[in-house]
């Protein structure tokens, strides 16, 4: 009778999958080309998966979860929990997981994804129940105009083909990107430029709240200061920007950096919350352009509670706008 470490050489199925994978018999290790890279099974999951009733779709949700959760052990409790925690995704979702999977692959637009004949990373990526479900998905993203395919890859050879996002897919990764995002980025005066008493208390006092107020949320607010950054500046505030889920910009000072970021923003369609110290708003400080925007008003000393009240209030808004 051969120990379980000897059966598992024998075997070259993965165990959730059921497809061809290499596995390694004495640390266990299993590499499938579908379920994603090294993972472990331990002998009593491994019963569980050998049981006839362990159906297709399940054996999808399974191997979609040790991907999406980059799992690296599967016991007999794991398996409880992604069975009763999780399910396959619907088709909006697994539209959106090729998209990102696409886009992550081919990294610009115009690259062809030519790996089509090894299409079980994809499936269990995209999270299909099975093949017929895994094409739907596909053909429903061509006729969405989403992607494009051609039959013949790029070297010329019949066969495999390539698969690429089109301009409208590479809009729609934006937006996913966008929605997934849990950053919130600050537009606001560099810290080296802040000499005035006043100046600083905006930075160690009453920036840290919104930054609290912001995690009670479950937002990371960032700074351009607080980036490491190399070469251009400005090509990293853009960056940050469009990795953000919205802006708030800070007025003050007639910083006209700020107002940059705030059209930069509002030209790519993020939404865009003002702040301003109180006096500057009365003063009329504020440029014409934004004025009928909502500004929300911060004060140098005092109570600041009801601008960090508001200012929550919009966060909150959007977040529940996108979820
Ligand atoms: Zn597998």
């Amino acid at each position: 009778m051969p120990t379980y470490d000897e059966q598992l050489t024998s075997f070259n199925n993965c165990p959730v999958c059921n497809k061809i994978a290499n596995i390694t018999g004495g640390d266990t290790n299993h590499n499938c080309p579908r379920c994603g890279g090294d993972f472990k099974i331990t002998y009593e999951a491994r019963l569980e998966l050998d049981k006839p009733s362990f159906s297709e779709e399940k054996r999808s949700l399974v191997s979609h979860v040790i991907r999406d959760k980059k799992l690296t052990l599967l016991t007999t409790d794991e398996l409880e929990k992604i069975l009763i925690n999780y399910q396959l995704p619907n088709p909006n979702e697994q539209i959106n997981n090729t998209i990102k999977f696409l886009a992550k692959e081919t990294k610009y637009f115009g690259n062809y994804y030519t790996e089509l004949a090894n299409v079980r990373s994809l499936s269990s990526i995209m999270g299909s129940a099975n093949k017929a479900n895994y094409y739907a998905v596909l053909s429903e993203m061509h006729e969405q105009k989403i992607t494009e395919r051609v039959v013949t890859n790029l070297s010329g050879l019949t066969g495999a083909g390539g698969i690429k996002l089109t301009m409208k897919g590479w809009n729609l990764y934006e937006k996913i990107c966008t929605s997934e995002s849990k950053q919130i980025f600050m537009a606001m005066q560099f810290k080296k430029d802040r000499e005035s008493e006043s100046e600083q208390n905006f930075l160690y006092q009453l920036y840290p709240r919104i930054c609290d107020a912001a995690q009670k949320i479950g937002y990371k607010l960032i700074k351009i200061d607080d980036v490491a950054h190399c070469g251009e500046i400005t090509k990293q505030i853009e960056i940050e920007i469009r990795r953000s889920a919205f802006v708030i910009v800070d007025l003050t000072h007639d910083n006209p950096g700020a107002y940059w970021e705030a059209g930069f923003a509002h030209g790519i369609g993020k939404k865009v919350i003002y702040i301003c110290r109180q006096n500057e708003i009365s003063e009329k400080k504020i440029h014409f352009d934004v004025n009928h925007y909502n500004i929300h008003p911060w004060i140098d000393s005092g109570d600041n509670t009801n601008f960090l009240n508001s200012l929550k209030a919009v966060i909150e808004v959007e977040f529940l706008l996108k979820n």
